[in-house]
């Protein structure tokens, strides 16, 4: 019942039948919280009635009674909405206490020192969260009495000393949130739960659901449960444990806990926990307890879980228990883990790791042969390597990523108030808090690298530095961290490949088993078809030939033939480009015998190839300006400027490109069709298979490519005839105009294979320019719900897909069997796949690193 009761109401529900060791408790459902809102934000009538009534339900349960001043019954409010947000929300402790039953308590427990640190907790939880207090107001509070009483542990000071406390916090509440601290448990109860329902809505809970695409209108559920304490002495203690190892995998409990604590101590970095292996020692039977809970949920829900334990006087209770986040590493190896177990089938092994989480691995590491000054060593928090600027403040980060720069973010600890400053920076780095702090948690969860506890880093937030081995590292110094081994590096750090684990390696093979749509590549050159082949791809679906004709011996060829004012001119200078594509040709061929290669024929706009009208002015004006300058180059300058100012366009996306080119200057498409050819001869000769696709761009009508195809086949009768051998190679186009899918089933008689470009058939469809549209408006349209994704991360299925489907079965209907694939960027993106294979399309083509991607989510369509 997770949409009703929220993720952990349905859990503790789960636990409670199954007879775990649960504190009685009651849910107040998901659909309360939205009844909450469309009355207009008021605790209606009837939610107040039906609380009484749970609330009686529980106070008989346990005994006591809310406002009791003899027995009080405390409660926990605590928030849980239906796809967990780890801190996001907020929780309340303690509620109940007042300054009469505090009394109670701590004559009852006979333990006047925990019922004071209980209440003052709960005066800090309580005002923080439904008074809107910051909790900084209350910290230099307890460090003064502590420094006064010379201790440095919060567990040392007595019960006199928290009543001094609280009498501060009060007088700090009354001033802070002008009206005193509430006295009345009802009225404690009925505030907290709405201050819950509202946090639904704070900012960070927003920004936790952009990220990770949670719908804003499923409201949180609010479960009120009856307290257990860890903070009433040495045989008490608070902590979180995974089943599993949540970085790595490993099959291993492996959390944290601290010894007389509460709630958030563990998480939220003030004291730095045990390590769960260490509490066999201190206390072997809750430990032996616990992990036979843990093995029994972990069969129950047949996943790796996330439990929340508390230890009073020596019994265990469980708080929470949910399916762990872990690390794209870590997925891969439980889900493999689980198929070797005999617990999970291969297909549902797969849907458990989330494709779109896997570019994790496929991050770059630290070369493990560079040079490292490693400065400080901290806990590999959440693996990867990154290097940046290292910057101190959230709002700083934020505004340097948009800046385009790398930072790493350094704080002491963080809190969902970072999240902002987390999302900008490559990578963050703490001085305080476990595996489990908040800055591992969310680092995990955005797979980012992240070192947390590296308490050799001393951090400055005053004056802006860290330093570390007697080291100053200033806000803007370079540094790099290693999430996976917990190194922090002065300065920039070469960064190598990755490479696949035998598990992930293993879980692949299965996905290929299963899946039924091909996965190829965009590669330009054989370095990256080689990477791609070692992945996985089945071949190459886009080589784009202009990225070849960029490099730095090539560019002045290529702006003669741009700017050759005679045929012969433009001819020579094509001749002399020829055999370097050729060679290029044959590089690919190469590493990808065996399988095909689309070569996609010359795309862009040709004045990308010629320097800007700008540069070219300053240099004829300087020029000018020089009695002494060279009036030859002045001229050619001068010349220079008039041919670049000619092809200057308006509109360049939509100008003279793509066929638009081969048909004004065919020279060119054969000068690439023969390099093409020349280069299959050749390797064929020498025995190698070599399967050549070539591509025409940017067709809009029938005729474009019939003349395109014509000139193709001639020049490849032309090659093939005088080297004597026989190719079969195929011709097609790409569909990235609407009027190309319209016209498809025309289109079709010319092309063997349709290649849907939809970065161009999602500019084109939309008629955004995308380079304007993502940095000037798209953002608003998402963050306003305008459009529900920005469609060239995600294809836009209603649209551009209309005209994909419209596309394949108009072609396939002129032609039964055509091939189909796509080779826009959405070719790695998990639901975009997902799409394509409802579509019929016979395979996606992705960059090589998203190759293992698109296998995974390739099965993932077909199951
Ligand atoms: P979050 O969703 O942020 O994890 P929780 O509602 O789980 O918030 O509460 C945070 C912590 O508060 C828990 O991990 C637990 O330690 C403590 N806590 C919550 N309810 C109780 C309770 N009934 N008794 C004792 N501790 C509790
Ligand atoms: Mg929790
Ligand atoms: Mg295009």
């Amino acid at each position: 019942m997770k949409s009703l009761l929220g993720g952990k109401g349905a859990n503790l529900a789960e636990m409670t039948n199954v007879g775990l060791p649960v504190p009685p408790g009651f849910t107040i459902t998901t659909e309360a919280c939205n009844d909450y809102y469309n009355a207009g934000k008021t605790f209606t009538e009837s939610m107040e009635q039906q609380t009484l009534a749970a609330l009686k339900e529980l106070e008989e349960s346990v005994g006591k009674q809310l406002g009791d001043i003899e027995n009080p019954l405390l409660v926990s409010v605590r928030s849980g909405s239906v796809f967990s947000m780890p801190g996001m929300m907020d929780t309340v402790l303690n509620l109940g206490l007042n300054d009469e039953t505090v009394k109670g308590l701590a004559i009852k427990t006979n333990n006047a020192r925990f019922a004071y640190d209980s209440y003052r907790r709960f005066i800090q939880m309580y005002s923080g969260v439904v008074m809107g207090v910051d909790h900084y107001h209350f910290e230099h509070v307890i460090d003064a009495i502590k420094e006064a009483r010379g201790v440095t542990q919060d567990t040392l000071l007595s019960a006199e000393d928290w009543q001094q406390v609280i009498e501060k916090f009060k007088v700090i509440v009354t001033k802070q949130a002008g009206e005193e601290f509430p006295q009345e448990p009802f009225e404690q109860l009925k505030k907290a739960i709405l201050a819950v329902f509202k946090s639904w809505n704070n900012q960070r809970a927003i920004i936790y659901r952009k990220i990770h695409r949670i719908p804003d209108h499923l409201g949180t559920a609010v479960n009120i449960q009856s307290m257990v304490f860890g903070n009433m002495g040495d045989n008490c203690g608070t902590g979180v444990a995974f089943t599993r190892n949540p970085s790595t995998g490993e099959n291993l409990l492996y959390g944290e806990y601290l010894i007389n604590a509460q709630g958030e101590d563990v998480v939220a970095g003030i004291r730095t926990p045990q390590p769960i292996a260490t509490l066999k020692q201190v206390m072997p039977d809750i430990y032996e307890e616990f992990q036979n809970i843990c093995n029994r949920l972990e069969s129950h829900y047949k996943d790796m879980q996330d439990i929340e334990f508390t230890i009073e006087n020596g019994k265990l209770y469980i708080l929470q228990t949910r399916n762990g986040k872990r690390t794209a590493h870590a997925a891969v190896k439980i889900a493999y883990d689980y198929v070797i177990e005999g617990i999970l089938s291969k297909e549902e092994a797969l849907l458990r790791i989330d494709p779109s989480q896997l570019d994790q691995i496929l991050h770059r590491r630290i070369d493990p042969n560079a040079k490292q000054n490693v400065i400080a060593k901290g806990l590999p928090a959440s693996p990867g390597a990154a290097s940046g600027k290292a910057i101190f403040d959230s709002d700083v980060a934020e505004k340097l990523a948009n800046d385009g720069q790398k930072v790493i973010l350094v704080r002491p600890e963080t809190t969902p108030d970072d999240i902002h400053g987390m999302l900008a920076a490559q990578g963050i780095l703490t001085s305080r808090g476990g595996m489990t702090s908040h800055a591992a948690v969310v680092a995990r969860g955005m797979g980012k690298p992240a070192i947390c506890g590296c308490e050799e880093v001393k951090i400055d937030l005053q004056t802006k530095q860290f330093t570390a081995q007697g080291l100053v590292i200033n806000e803007g110094d370079i540094i790099s961290i290693d999430g996976g081994t917990g190194k922090v590096i002065l300065g920039e750090v070469k960064l190598i490949d990755p490479e696949l684990s035998n598990e992930f390696q293993e879980v692949l093979v299965w996905a290929d088993e299963i899946r039924e749509i091909g996965v190829r590549t965009n590669a330009d050159t054989p370095e990256d078809a080689l990477k791609a082949r070692e992945f996985g791809a089945e071949g190459i679906g886009l080589c784009r030939t202009e990225h070849m004709f960029m490099a730095a011996d090539r560019i002045p060829i290529v702006q003669e033939m741009i700017l050759a004012e005679t045929d012969q001119e433009r001819i020579d200078a094509l001749n002399k480009l020829m055999p370097m594509q050729q060679g290029d040709f044959e590089g690919l061929f190469r590493e990808m015998e065996g399988l095909p290669v689309t070569i996609r024929l010359l795309d862009p706009p040709l004045h990308e190839f010629l320097p800007n009208i700008e540069d070219l002015l300053v240099d004829i004006t300087k020029l000018k300006l020089d009695p002494d300058a060279d009036k030859v180059l002045l001229r050619e300058k001068e010349s220079l400027l008039r041919k670049v100012r000619g092809l200057a366009e308006f509109n360049p996306m939509l100008g003279h490109r793509g066929c638009r080119l081969g048909v004004v200057y065919p020279e060119i498409y054969e000068m690439q069709a023969k390099a093409i050819f020349m280069a299959a001869a050749n390797l064929a000769k020498a025995g190698i298979k070599v399967i050549p696709e070539v591509m025409i761009p940017l067709v809009g009508h029938v005729n474009e490519l019939a003349l395109m195809r014509k000139l193709v086949v001639d020049t490849a009768k032309d090659v093939l005839e005088e080297a004597g051998i026989e190719i079969e190679y195929t011709i097609g186009t790409m569909i990235e105009v609407p009027r190309a899918a319209i016209t498809a089933d025309e289109i079709a008689k010319e092309a063997d294979f349709f290649s849907f470009g939809t970065n161009d058939l999602t500019q084109t469809t939309f008629g955004f320019s995308r380079d304007d549209a993502e940095g000037k408006f798209l953002h608003y349209y998402v963050d306003n719900k305008v459009l529900p994704e920005n469609p060239f991360a995600v294809l836009d299925n209603d649209g551009v897909g209309k005209l994909v489907e419209m596309a394949v079965e108009l072609g396939r209907k002129a032609k039964p069997g055509l091939k189909t694939g796509i080779c826009g960027e959405h070719g790695g993106e998990k639901h975009s796949i997902e799409f394509c294979y409802q579509a019929g399309l016979d395979y996606v083509s992705c960059s090589p690193f998203r190759v293992p991607i698109a296998r995974l989510a390739g099965a993932h369509a077909t199951i």
